[in-house]
């Protein structure tokens, strides 16, 4: 299923020219010049995005109000995807909080639209060159999301995809551990995962991952997280592995 939304990213990638940050940058002029019409909607509630798609060249996206930049624009990338995806299957999508950049989301539709939205907005040979040969630290992530503008959570997603060396991602709620995520790399390596309720900064759960004393926790004052008000990341890298840990504020 994903794979049509990949090959669907890829195709708008190409028919629209899109060959560095700098053609990304006003995205939203992109998907209205592909013919759909965007607007803020004050009045949507229970969902952040929603698009009616008329024909194949025609659709509304409307979005909820003030939504953090990064969100907003993977919102819109979001309903761009239904629109080249899904009109075939519906003409109207409502789509949650958790519809949009969530990890697994109950619908089909929504994961392809999600991976639809990453693929576009951090092209595999851009996100690639940006992260250059550099390991998957977190100030070379938090490069990569300044660089495509996207949420620090989302280039963390896309570095998993990307990245050639072993990777995994933690997200943690008011310390509770919400997903984790690994790549094929860190699976080569047999890798254990992470049991759920595993706790932040938790040894025993770093041993359990297979990285036992190893690794070492990076002075969160470093790379000053108080002042990242949407994620605070905890980077826990040693030996040749990292491992960096997303930690909601
Ligand atoms: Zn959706």
């Amino acid at each position: 299923m994903s794979d049509r939304a990949i090959k669907a990213a890829k195709r708008f990638v190409r028919s629209f020219g899109i060959e560095d940050a700098r053609d990304l940058a006003n995205f939203e002029q992109i998907v209205r010049s592909r013919g759909a019409r965007i607007f803020d909607d004050p009045t949507l509630t229970s969902a952040i995005g929603r698009i009616v798609i008329g024909d194949r060249n025609n659709a509304v996206i409307r979005v909820a109000d003030a939504l953090p930049p990064p969100r907003r624009r993977f919102t819109i990338a979001h309903e761009l995807g239904h629109f080249e995806l899904h009109a075939k299957q519906t003409n109207l999508v409502l789509c949650s909080d958790s519809d949009v950049g969530s990890v697994i989301s109950s619908r089909a539709i929504e994961n392809e639209a999600n991976v639809f939205a990453s693929n576009v907005l951090m092209p595999h040979f851009m996100f690639k060159k940006c992260l250059g040969t550099a390991a998957p630290t977190y100030q070379a992530l938090k490069e990569c999301q300044r660089f495509f503008q996207v949420s620090f959570e989302a280039a963390a997603l896309r570095a998993l995809e990307v990245c050639r060396e072993p990777l995994y991602l933690l997200k943690f709620v008011e310390g509770s551990l919400v997903w984790g995520r690994q790549n094929n790399e860190w699976r080569k390596h047999n890798r254990k995962t992470l049991p759920r309720g595993m706790q932040p900064g938790s040894y025993s759960a770093l041993h359990y991952a297979g990285v036992g004393s190893s690794y070492e926790e990076v002075d969160a004052e470093e790379y000053d997280l108080s002042a990242d008000l949407e994620l605070k990341d905890v980077l826990l890298r040693g030996g040749e592995y990292p491992l960096v840990m997303l930690t909601l504020a």
